[in-house]
């Protein structure tokens, strides 16, 4: 959603950027255009002025050159004067044009040259009687300041063609250029005519045609003159105009068909010629008043543009500035003010998931908009959240946890015994228990009350506590009764454990209640065995310590695989309770290490092995036959059975005997069988069976 919203913001960033962009870009090149204008504008007014000059300097060359006398003060004044402007205003074009054009700057460098070469070939044809004169050379200044005139007029046309889409220039451009063809063709017709008068000639019908097509050419272009004023209709042009009219069509031109009616049949004087000329320069003067007005016009459009330009350019970089202002704004206030809030909380409600602690939303707290109603909300979950994990930690403790002596109870044992047993099993490792009593509680109790018993209780779980390992489980499961898992361990080790805290139980001593002992129970898990038969199994071996006088330790000791053992030793948890049985077990037991220490000699005697063979066989019968009447007597329910396992033994020992007298037996083989399926085998676990029946009648 984050990365959506950046680019929408950044999207819509760059379209205010790039417009802003694209609009300064726009005015800076309309700026640019309107300053190159305004320097073609500027040479063009330069050449314009050059090409008024240039075409006085022509005409007025040229009536010279035709005049029967030699060069007039009155011509030489006006002559000069319109030299000194030629090359005054060219100088200033020619330096413009550089600019513009350097290619078209330095041709037009080479012609004004060449007018300066021709202007002194025609100062020394001026100087002459018409009789001195080189005819040719009024025709080669006429044609050769034409072209020079024409060949400027070129270059001002060329001028437009760069800024050609700036529609109001190129119209005035061209407007211009008319008004200097109007002139050209008016001057031409008018020099025809003033140099036949000058020449004192009639009209020949060529030079009558010559003078009428350059007059229409020039009137034809004057209508469009007319027609393009009307269309600007500005007051200062349409008035530049009006005097243009006023000065050629309403005083030259009626005094010019004047002249030409007379030199149609010869009868113009040169004082005419004089007037002609005189009237004309007012005349062809208006018509540059009018190419400067348009260039005014020109330069004030180009103003207008430039300011204009200016404006637009001060609010494009506004904009612009505006734009990238804003669109660093909107990034920055975005990610200070939402995202970086936003993903904050994201952060929170993670670590709330996953039961990390929450970082501290202080300052999105202190806020009063949505985000400040957000982190409330974010925290007021986190808090009710917390609550109700520590209410359930708390409980849980409660559930699982005895008060008095801060041990584990009995439901939790119930729990942990499934985990701890699963794990033993996987792993195939052993996992062994003590369970345990303390002896004559109820007579503290009696003795020094119930607080002194609770101080008891306190007393042997810390005593106990001491013994047992860290990985160990230790449960109080009854008043006082206890019960310790040892994951890891085996019958041995757990023995020896359950020793030890027998022990210690026997040495503290209670300032009031002075010595408590304890009597234990402990047994190791049998693969695949379920902790209720497993328990059993150890709640008999405590049984059965405290039947043997309590403060003792009895262990659940597995069947053996068969070994052949030698030392033979009596063991308390052998004791059935039955006088008779465990007296009659006790001798068998010296009996077979007896038996071991004759048949251990080097040497041993076969004859009295065979005895002690016979005297250990019939021992047994004896005993078989009395404990099977004892267990008639108290009630052994599986009686049939033992007595079946009784005569299976004796058919075996019957049998071993027998190989032994035919030598077909080590006496180690016999020794093995009365070690292993005797002592270990029956006595040890078949008999077993009936051990609850003979205890329980002993008490
Ligand atoms: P033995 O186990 O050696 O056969 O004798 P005993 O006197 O310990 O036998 P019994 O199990 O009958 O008595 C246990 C007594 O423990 C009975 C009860 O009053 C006492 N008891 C049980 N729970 C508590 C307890 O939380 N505090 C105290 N002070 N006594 C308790
Ligand atoms: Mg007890
Ligand atoms: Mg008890």
């Amino acid at each position: 959603m984050q990365r959506r919203l950046l680019i929408c913001i950044l999207l819509v960033n760059v379209i205010l950027i790039s417009t802003s962009a694209f609009m300064l870009v726009d005015v800076i090149e309309k700026k640019e255009k309107a300053k190159e204008i305004a320097t073609i504008n500027e040479c063009s007014m330069f050449l314009f002025s050059t090409l008024e000059a240039l075409a006085f300097e022509r005409g007025r060359t040229n009536v010279v050159l035709t005049s029967k006398t030699p060069l007039s003060e009155a011509n030489r004044i006006f002559i000069t004067e319109r030299r000194r402007q030629v090359d005054t205003f060219l100088s200033d074009g020619i330096n413009r044009l550089a600019s513009l054009n350097p290619e078209e700057a330095e041709n037009l460098k080479k012609q004004y040259n060449q007018l300066k070469q021709l202007r002194s070939n025609a100062d020394v044809q001026a100087s002459l009687n018409l009789a001195d004169r080189d005819i040719s050379f009024r025709t080669t200044w006429f044609n050769e300041s034409t072209l020079i005139i024409f060949h400027i007029k070129q270059v001002i046309e060329e001028m437009e063609k760069p800024t050609s889409e700036l529609g109001f220039f190129d119209f005035y451009h061209h407007f211009q250029l008319d008004c200097v063809e109007f002139r050209l063709f008016s001057g031409s017709s008018a020099s025809t005519l003033t140099s036949v008068v000058n020449q004192g000639k009639k009209l020949s019908p060529s030079e009558y045609e010559n003078f009428i097509e350059y007059r229409s050419k020039a009137d034809y272009i004057w209508s469009g003159i007319e027609k393009s004023v009307f269309d600007i209709n500005r007051a200062e042009l349409t008035e530049k105009k009006d005097r243009v009219y006023n000065d050629y069509y309403k005083t030259y031109r009626p005094f010019q068909n004047e002249v030409l009616q007379k030199a149609m049949n010869g009868s113009a004087t040169s004082s005419d010629a004089a007037r002609l000329a005189d009237l004309s320069v007012k005349a062809f003067d208006s018509i540059f008043e009018l190419i400067r007005e348009v260039n005014r016009e020109t330069a004030r459009s180009v103003d207008a543009l430039e300011s204009r330009a200016e404006e637009q350019l001060e609010r494009a970089m506004l904009q612009f500035f505006l734009a990238v202002g804003f669109a660093l704004f909107t990034l920055v206030y975005f990610r200070v003010r939402l995202f970086a809030p936003l993903e904050r909380i994201i952060g929170a409600l993670k670590s709330i998931v996953d039961g990390r602690p929450v970082i501290p939303l202080e300052e999105e707290l202190k806020r009063k908009d949505e985000i400040g109603l957000l982190t409330q909300g974010v925290k007021m979950l986190y808090t009710s959240l917390k609550e109700t994990q520590e209410l359930k930690a708390q409980n849980e403790k409660l559930a699982t946890q005895d008060c008095l002596t801060g041990l584990y109870n009995r439901q939790m044992l119930e729990q942990e015994v499934v985990k701890l047993i699963a794990h033993a099993e996987r792993y195939e490792e052993s996992l062994a228990m003590i369970l345990f009593d303390l002896d004559h509680f109820k007579k503290v109790n009696d003795t020094w009350g119930h607080p002194i018993g609770d101080e008891v209780l306190i007393q042997t779980a810390q005593t106990v506590k001491k013994v047992i390992r860290s990985a160990d489980h230790f449960f109080r499961i009854g008043g006082e009764e206890f019960l310790v898992l040892m994951p890891h361990t085996n019958i041995i080790e757990a023995e020896s454990a359950a020793e030890k805290i027998r022990m210690d139980m026997d040495t503290a001593r209670h300032p009031v209640a002075g010595q408590v002992t304890a009597s234990l129970g402990v047994s190791e898990k049998k693969a695949e065995e379920d902790f209720l038969s497993w328990y059993k199994r150890t709640d008999e071996m405590l049984y059965r310590a405290k039947k043997l006088g309590r403060n003792r330790v009895v262990c659940y000791i597995p069947k053996l695989a068969p070994v052949a053992s030698m030392n033979v030793e009596w063991r308390d948890e052998w004791n059935s309770g039955e006088a008779t049985i465990d007296s009659q077990h006790k001798a068998l037991v010296n009996l077979a290490s007896e038996y071991f220490y004759y048949a251990l000699q080097p040497a041993p005697d076969r004859k009295m092995i065979i005895s002690l063979m016979v005297n250990l066989v019939g021992e047994i019968v004896k005993h078989f036959e009395s404990e099977e009447q004892i267990l008639e007597e108290i009630g052994y329910p599986d009686v049939k059975e033992h007595e079946r396992i009784h005569k299976t033994l004796l058919a075996k020992a019957a049998k071993l005997q027998e190989d032994y007298v035919a030598e077909k037996i080590s006496s180690f083989a016999f020794g093995s069988f009365f070690i292993d399926d005797i002592i270990t085998n029956h006595m040890t676990h078949d008999d077993q069976e009936f051990f609850y029946y003979t205890q329980k009648r002993a008490e």
